[in-house]
């Protein structure tokens, strides 16, 4: 008989590590079926905490694992997101700013909703036109009233957080809800059976840990899927250049208004990231070392948080490098890459957390149930996690070959040999009809047909001609309309919102 896979051990305690324990131990309990989760993590080596952006996709996350929604929101700094703002990304003129609401446009056919913009709001923004989000976005407002049920909104939503206190809540719910055993303990080898599986973790001053399927959630250590199992890995560098980043927390005054999206901010050489929270602001400088020196970067940095927040007191800046690209293969033998192990495109668009959910949701609902299935499970989630690195990658080349800005490393974006062959076949065939499901078959597709069409016209690709306009386009742009005038009378801002919930919070202490 093929063996059982009944205990499972993940290595790393960091977002994706503390996912993977969460989501492994309720799908497990579900199915009544024995299932022993085991996170191993390093003392000495600390999480990478920076990622604070997420998708929609963490509210179904977070439902599953039987976290409250307010108290989640308490323990971790946390706001609500509801789309991605670029700025200076078009041309860098001082008006240039467009959205990438998370709430889709209405369902007509886009061609004709094209051209009921064209006719009926010429001068608005494309997202304004088709999402009443907007409105609520740009007046700070929250996505859903205190009486709602949790995680639910009038418009959809994700969240913005402080990573470190993520994992810890994450960690302690896991542990003492979810029946995960956590083990302190650096790991400095494997052992391998004779079939090429991983046996056994090595650990220093320790036994060694068993089980039979491991989960490498080592962050960009890649201790498992790399050093051990020695996958190769893919180097996207040469379509994304960006490979440094400079993160820093910057405390806000009480009170001061709590932003609806990331803001990314274009520079001569990369972007910033501005991420609200209720107190502090997460503020990074993505760049590439190609073309920009460190210290060029840190004053690009300096002169946005002046910028933005001009009496705010000085705040240390972390230096990260990071390579652009993935694995060839993310499930081998029996090890799992999750997370930054498995790859890293750069934080634009926020791609890396849903990814991580995305893998955890393919690996709890086909969980192998003995070692000969494991293989078939794993060529399938490697065939399909390619092509969402794949799409990952030309959704964010998107952004930058689109651009007209005119410095050295927006230009050098725009050569084609640097565009993937993919995309550069859908922007010609995005010159007569607009991005569809055709484009973007899979059902959980990370950037949708409408997350393309966003960029597109938000970056003002024109639209494809020989479309006219339509009654129930007409129609539905004036719903729209009376859609935003309805949410931004009735939703409060994100800071009374949130400080209603910590004064609740502190009240029942
Ligand atoms: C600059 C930047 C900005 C980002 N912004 C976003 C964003 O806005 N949105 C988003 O979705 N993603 C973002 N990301 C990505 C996001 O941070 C990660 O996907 C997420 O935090 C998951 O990290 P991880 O758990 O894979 O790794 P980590 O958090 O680095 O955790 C690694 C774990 O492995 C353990 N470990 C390492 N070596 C050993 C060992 N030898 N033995 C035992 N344990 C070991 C460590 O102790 C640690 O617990 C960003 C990344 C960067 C670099």
């Amino acid at each position: 008989m093929a063996q059982k896979v009944e205990r499972v051990v993940i290595v790393g305690g960091g977002t994706a590590g503390w996912l993977a324990a969460s989501l492994l131990a309720v799908s497990r309990r579900a199915k009544a079926a024995p299932l022993s989760v085991t996170l191993v993590e390093a003392p000495d080596v600390p999480i990478v905490g920076v990622g604070e952006g997420t998708w929609p996709t963490m509210r179904a996350t977070l439902a599953a694992i039987g976290l409250d929604e307010g108290d989640f929101l308490s323990a971790c700094d946390g706001a609500f997101k509801q789309a991605s703002r670029f700025d200076g990304w078009v041309d860098g003129s001082a008006d240039d700013s467009y959205l990438h609401p998370f709430t889709t446009p209405p369902a007509v056919p886009t061609g004709e909703l094209l051209a009921a913009w064209q006719v009926a709001a010429p001068d608005q923004p494309y997202a304004t036109a088709m999402s009443a989000q907007a409105a609520v976005c740009s007046e700070h407002l929250a996505p859903r009233q205190r009486a709602m049920p949790g995680y639910q909104g009038a418009a959809n939503y994700a969240y913005h957080f402080d990573a470190g206190k993520f994992a810890a809540l994450l960690a302690t719910h896991a542990t003492r809800e979810l029946g995960v055993t956590h083990a302190l303990a650096h790991v400095t080898g494997v052992e391998r059976a004779a079939n090429g599986d991983i046996s056994a973790l090595t650990v220093r001053d320790g036994a060694a840990i068993t089980g039979d399927l491991f989960i490498d959630c080592t962050g960009f250590a890649g201790l498992l899927i790399g050093r051990a199992l020695d996958i190769e890995w893919i180097d996207r560098g040469g379509q994304l250049f960006n490979d440094r980043a400079i993160a820093s927390q910057v405390p806000v005054p009480p009170g001061s208004p709590i932003a609806s999206q990331t803001i990314a901010t274009a520079h001569e050489a990369g972007w910033i990231w501005d991420i609200g929270l209720p107190s502090r602001r997460g503020i990074g400088c993505v760049y590439s070392s190609r073309f920009m020196e460190p210290d060029a970067a840190e004053a690009v940095l300096r002169a946005h948080i002046a910028r933005e927040l001009p009496d705010a007191p000085e705040v240390p800046f972390r230096h990260i490098d990071f390579r652009t690209g993935h694995r060839a293969r993310f499930w081998e033998k029996n090890c799992i890459a999750v997370g930054l192990s498995a790859g890293f495109i750069e934080p634009l668009e926020a791609s890396a957390i849903v990814l991580i959910e995305l893998s955890l949701r393919a690996l709890t609902d086909n969980f192998p149930a003995d070692r000969t299935a494991m293989d078939i499970h794993a060529a399938r989630f490697n065939t399909l996690f390619r092509y969402r690195w794949d799409r990952i990658v030309e959704f964010l080349k998107l952004h930058y070959v689109l651009s007209r800005r005119d410095e050295p490393y927006w230009r050098a974006h725009r050569e084609p040999s640097h565009i993937p062959p993919h995309l550069a076949e859908m922007l010609e065939l995005w010159r007569s009809q607009p991005p569809s499901t055709w484009d973007f078959p899979y059902v959980d597709e990370i950037f949708s047909a409408e997350s393309h069409q966003y960029i597109l016209y938000g970056m003002g690709f024109p639209a494809p001609a020989g479309w006219s306009t339509s009654d129930r386009a007409m129609t539905a742009l004036a719903e729209i309309r009376q859609r935003a005038r309805m949410l931004t009378a009735g939703l409060p801002t994100n800071r009374s919102y949130l400080d209603a919930l910590a004064a609740e919070r502190i009240a029942a202490e």
